[in-house]
Parts: structure tokens; C-alpha cells; sequence
């Protein structure tokens, strides 16, 4: 495997973290004791299950202070992250986003959902799917860490996205009909707390609409999870922990589908027949409801 500066830099802090001794314990419930080993990469980095919450996460872990230089500078190697040219850009305007950046799919399975109304595009890197949102009838706003990202999706997509973890805090409650999220649930550092403000911005009813990598499907089980967990996923959440961790935090029901996003998803999803989701794809799909009637 080549070695490029973000990985080096990435073991690096891992070694530190461990000349440091930096506690073993699940981040999310903190439980220390009934962690179970799964596995190592590396040397050095070692795969653990929570059996308290059930969370799968690897040690050591980033400190807020890593994520925060990382998120602003080198997180730059994937291709959602990359910030296109002025003709690129130009491009997916007038014909569409390519391949990981074309929501197309998964905005019409929202729409089966719910058709319209505020979403929260919560981790929206340079602001694409804010503009494929609008562009389907959404009142779409964006939140993202990175500032050059985020001043990026501003100036050249003209839509609105807060960079500002304080700003997005402050928002009122009920701010929102649907929590669209791609593949940012599993960076995150503190899920407690960005499960609830995520239900608390959401109306009664409102609806978490999430992807994230679908740690127990079949590719990850032949293979896939042992390259997902580790530098860019320093967890792995998975369906047993999100549906109990989702409850405690403000959401009122769960259900678990997965890619593709194809017919057989939107009729499924039409007829509310959400037991029926089939959820072995590699994307897994979260939906979350918070109290009401919708
Ligand atoms: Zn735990």
C-alpha cells in the first residue's frame, strides 16, 4: 500500500496516542471493560466491539483536537471531498453530478418519503447535494465542518451552508423536516451529541434520511469491512448499536434499508413495508422518525 502523507500522518498520531496511553474505551457509551477484540491493522491499531452499546470502533482513537486540523486541511483525498475546477463545475450544473456526488437516486427515495419541505444537509461537503436538493423542490440548507468547503459550495453553487458547529447548536428546534446525511455518521466524534441535536432540529415526524457504509452487508462481511475500519472510519456503526443509540436520543423509530436505490427500494418505501428493506447492499440506509403523525 502506498504510503501517502495523510496516512503517515494518520499512524503517526496513533502512535503517539499510544506512547500517551490513551484510554481504551468505547466512544460512545465509555464503557472500558467488556470490549471485545476483533481484530488488528497495522500493528498498531487495534479493532474493538463495545459489548455494552455495541459500537465497533478502532484504538486509538482521534482526539477533537486531530479531527479538527484534519477536517480543515488534508481530508482532501476522496473524490466527494475534492473541490472541482470552474469547468468541471460548470459541467455538473448543466448535466449532472458524477458517479458518489449524483444524489439523484436517493433524493427521488426520499421524495417517496417525504416530498418536500426543509432539509438539513447535514455534512455537506462543497454543497452538491444542497443544489441536487433544491434543484428537486427541497428548501435545503447545508452544515460542514471544513470552511474551504463550505465557502466553496457559497460562492459557486449559491446555496446556503453554516460552517459553524456553534450556529448549527443554536438553531431552534423544529428547524427541519428531513436530516439528509451521506456517509458523515461515521466520522463523527460525538455521536450522543450529534444524535440529539439532530432530533431536536427535526419537527415532530421529521425524518433522518442517512447513508453510511453498511458495515455488516455482504461485501463488508467478504472482505470490505477490514479496509472500511480504520484511518477515514474510526467506527464502524452498524445496525444493532444505531437502532438502540437513534432510540435514546429523541428518535421515536428506526428502520434499516440499504442500496441500491433502485424500484424495488421506492416500492418498498411507497408502501411503507419498511420490515421488506432489503439490507445486504453496500450503503446502508438509515431512516429515523421522530414523534408524530407522519
Ligand atoms: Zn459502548
Amino acid at each position: 500500500m502506498k504510503l501517502t502523507r495523510s496516512k503517515l500522518d494518520y499512524l503517526t498520531r496513533a502512535v503517539g496516542h499510544r506512547i500517551r496511553r490513551q484510554p481504551r474505551v468505547c466512544p460512545y457509551c465509555h464503557e472500558a471493560r467488556r470490549l471485545s477484540l476483533l481484530g488488528r491493522k497495522k500493528l498498531i491499531i487495534e479493532v474493538f466491539r463495545c459489548e455494552r452499546c455495541r459500537l465497533i470502533f478502532r484504538y486509538p482513537l482521534e482526539t477533537p483536537r486531530d479531527n479538527a486540523e484534519r477536517y480543515q486541511s488534508t481530508y482532501d483525498e476522496a473524490e466527494v471531498t475534492r473541490l472541482p475546477t470552474e469547468d468541471e463545475l460548470a459541467r455538473f450544473v448543466a448535466h449532472g453530478f458524477p458517479g458518489n456526488l449524483d444524489f439523484t437516486k436517493k433524493i427521488r427515495a426520499l421524495r417517496t418519503i417525504v416530498p418536500s419541505g426543509r432539509v438539513l444537509d447535514f455534512g455537506c461537503s462543497w454543497g452538491y447535494g444542497v443544489h441536487q436538493l433544491i434543484r428537486r423542490g427541497f428548501e435545503a440548507t447545508g452544515f460542514e465542518v471544513s470552511k474551504p468547503r463550505a465557502r466553496f459550495g457559497r460562492e459557486k453553487l449559491h446555496v446556503n451552508i453554516i460552517d459553524d458547529p456553534a450556529e448549527v447548536r443554536a438553531l431552534p428546534a423544529n428547524s427541519f423536516d428531513v436530516i439528509f446525511s451521506s456517509h458523515v455518521i461515521e466520522h463523527l466524534p460525538d455521536l450522543s451529541g450529534s444524535f440529539e441535536l439532530l432530533s431536536r432540529l427535526l419537527v415532530p415526524g421529521g425524518l433522518l434520511f442517512a447513508m453510511i457504509p453498511n458495515f455488516t452487508g455482504s461485501a463488508a462481511r467478504a472482505g470490505l469491512f477490514w479496509r472500511w475500519i480504520g484511518q477515514d472510519h474510526p467506527i464502524a456503526p452498524t445496525q444493532e448499536f444505531l437502532g438502540p443509540a437513534l432510540l435514546e436520543h429523541g428518535f421515536t423509530s428506526v428502520h434499516f434499508g440499504s442500496g441500491p436505490f433502485d424500484g424495488f427500494l421506492i416500492e418498498r418505501l411507497a408502501a411503507r413495508d419498511f420490515a421488506a428493506l432489503n439490507t445486504e447492499g453496500e450503503e446502508l440506509l438509515i431512516l429515523g422518525s421522530t414523534v408524530g403523525s407522519g
